[in-house]
């Protein structure tokens, strides 16, 4: 990215995230052509990068969304994302939730329990509605990533198993309020390899062609998100590749495919500024003190996600150093033994890589502000959120000093 960082960062202050529009445009572009042929829709994943605008952008490319709350779907609808195009996915949906997305009228619900299921059927009742319905399937496959990001075994808390989604979709066929019109999976993110992806289509669309035979007609194959992206040197996987093993699994149904990408959308997209505070040294030990924290960026503390992080136009011999926040935590910390030259005070520091689960999992733990946010657009910056303040964090407490 050609961009002038200490201008951006004098201009909006630190910290702050830095999105690059066209970047994200080539991303959907990339994906949506590796699809060519095939009806396809590209159902962003909104928890990734949140932002107004950012769906704004997609949804203007013709983008559709993948949502996990209400309030997700709510953001999708008023970026101007086509109601045909949301999908209401995750585990713990709740009553007034299920009723609004009906109300809503969007694509479909993913459920993920029979529990669930029994649930929308009673909301869609009282509803006197018909709800559209996928079920999300747990293959029971490795992905081969994070623990903590693997979500396509039975261990984990998500989808239902192969049977078990063949019975509900039985059940579910028979039910006057609803309709099963697709079928999910998604078993992790930042996948590398396209094994497992291959794995599990397989499975799913086997599943599809049992249900076919018995006149179940799925519509809609979502092979759900969890594209890799690069961090650091990692070799991931093409959209030309990733779709090919989706053609493949399909084979012969007649089905629109669904895909669910987030960091592959926005991850590179963005990046976060920080300014230096201090240096110090501790039993021979180098820290550099930044003015931004976990609350801001967690990936790093949360699951030791590694961040390519730069000095902007800083010379001189670099030496190993932590790049650490101000917050009450050790575990606050963006980058251990990063080659970095003797910094000053006002220095800004580049985190790359951080447009993806960067500021959706910002806080404002230690009762700092989250940071402003900007897009870069054909060579352009405009503010597309404030920084908060002091007012917006306290406005919803209440009375707090005795009369
Ligand atoms: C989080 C999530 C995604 C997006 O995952 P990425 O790794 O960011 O692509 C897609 N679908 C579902 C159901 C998710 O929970």
């Amino acid at each position: 990215m050609e961009i002038d960082t200490k201008a951006l960062a004098k201009k909006y202050g630190t910290p702050l995230y830095m999105y690059d529009f066209d970047y994200i445009e080539n991303r959907y572009t990339t994906l949506k052509d590796a699809f060519a042929g095939k009806k396809s829709i590209i159902n962003y994943a909104v928890k990734a990068n949140s932002n107004l605008s950012v769906i704004a952008h997609l949804a203007k490319l013709g983008a559709g969304a993948d949502c996990v709350s209400i309030g997700e779907v709510r953001r999708a609808l008023d970026a101007g994302i086509d109601k045909y195009k949301i999908i209401f996915s995750g585990v713990g949906k709740r009553d007034d939730e299920i009723r609004e997305a009906l109300q809503k009228d969007i694509l479909m619900l993913n459920l993920e329990s029979e529990a669930e299921m029994k649930r929308v059927e009673l909301v869609a009742l009282e509803l006197g509605k018909e709800a559209r319905i996928s079920i999300r399937v747990n293959p029971n496959i490795d992905p081969q990533t994070h623990p903590y990001i693997s979500t396509g075994l039975h261990e984990n808390k998500f989808g239902v198993e192969i049977d078990m989604a063949k019975r509900m979709y039985i059940y579910a066929n028979k039910s006057e309020y609803l309709n099963p019109v697709g079928i999910h999976f998604h078993i992790g993110s930042q996948l590398t390899k396209l094994s497992p992806i291959r794995e599990a289509a397989m499975i799913v669309a086997d599943l599809v062609r049992s249900l076919k035979a018995i006149k179940i007609d799925i519509k809609f194959f979502d092979v759900g998100g969890g594209i890799g992206v690069v961090y650091d040197d990692e070799v991931t996987i093409s959209a030309t590749d990733y779709t090919q093993v989706i053609f493949e699994a399909t084979k012969g149904l007649d089905l629109t495919l669904l895909c669910e990408p987030g960091r592959y959308m926005v991850a590179n997209a963005g990046a976060f500024f920080t300014k230096v505070l201090y240096e110090k040294n501790n039993g021979g030990k180098r820290f550099v003190i930044v003015d931004g924290g976990m609350n801001d960026l967690i990936r790093p503390s949360l699951y030791n996600a590694y961040h390519k992080i730069e000095a902007v136009g800083v010379e001189g011999e670099k030496t190993p150093a932590d790049v650490v926040g101000p917050v009450c935590e050790s575990g606050d910390f963006f980058g251990k033994n990063v080659p970095l030259p003797p910094l000053e005070h006002n220095d800004i520091i580049v985190v790359h890589s951080a447009g993806a689960y960067g500021f959706t999992m910002a806080s404002n733990y230690n009762t700092r502000a989250k940071p402003a946010e900007v897009a870069l657009q054909n060579g352009k910056d405009r503010l597309i959120r404030k920084r908060e303040t002091y007012e917006d964090q306290v406005r919803l407490e209440l009375e707090y000093l005795e009369k």
